[in-house]
């Protein structure tokens, strides 16, 4: 299916969605809590976030360290990047990780797990069953 008529028919999902469930939907993305020290940048507060998204530590570690390009350690439930980064740098990759990896597609809920679907792994939300291919970290 072309990109577009894909955006177009999550666009109609979101339409036909009952006025409660939009009102519910709203899911607050965590923010950063970092501090750079030296050649590092630590984010003090990466175990919340990564409670709050519902997603292992270990795969936004991986997530962040592609898109980073850096070497990426948690530590001490402290995430440490080899990089200086400023605050919104960071905040913007958890913003893009929540968007690929939390948030359903179809009706913007948080309510979403990793699972199996004929032997591919898909992303798949509790909320309303709707799921997409789960993509790959590359
Ligand atoms: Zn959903």
């Amino acid at each position: 299916m072309a990109e577009y008529e894909y955006g177009k028919l999550l666009d109609r999902a979101w339409e036909n969605l009952p006025e409660k469930l939009k009102d519910h939907s709203r899911f607050e993305i965590p923010k950063v809590d970092s501090f750079v020290e030296g050649n590092q940048t630590i984010v003090r507060n990466f175990n919340e976030i990564s409670s709050m998204l519902g997603r292992t530590p270990r795969h936004i570690q991986v997530y962040l360290s592609k898109e980073l390009a850096a070497l990426v350690i948690v530590e001490a439930k402290r995430l440490i990047i080899n990089r200086v980064l400023r605050q919104d740098m960071i905040n913007k990759r958890i913003n893009e990780y929540a968007k690929e990896y939390v948030i359903c597609h179809e009706c913007g809920r948080p309510d979403t797990k990793f699972t199996e679907l004929g032997g591919g792994k898909i992303i798949k939300c509790e909320a309303c069953g709707g799921w997409r291919p789960l993509r790959k970290i590359k």
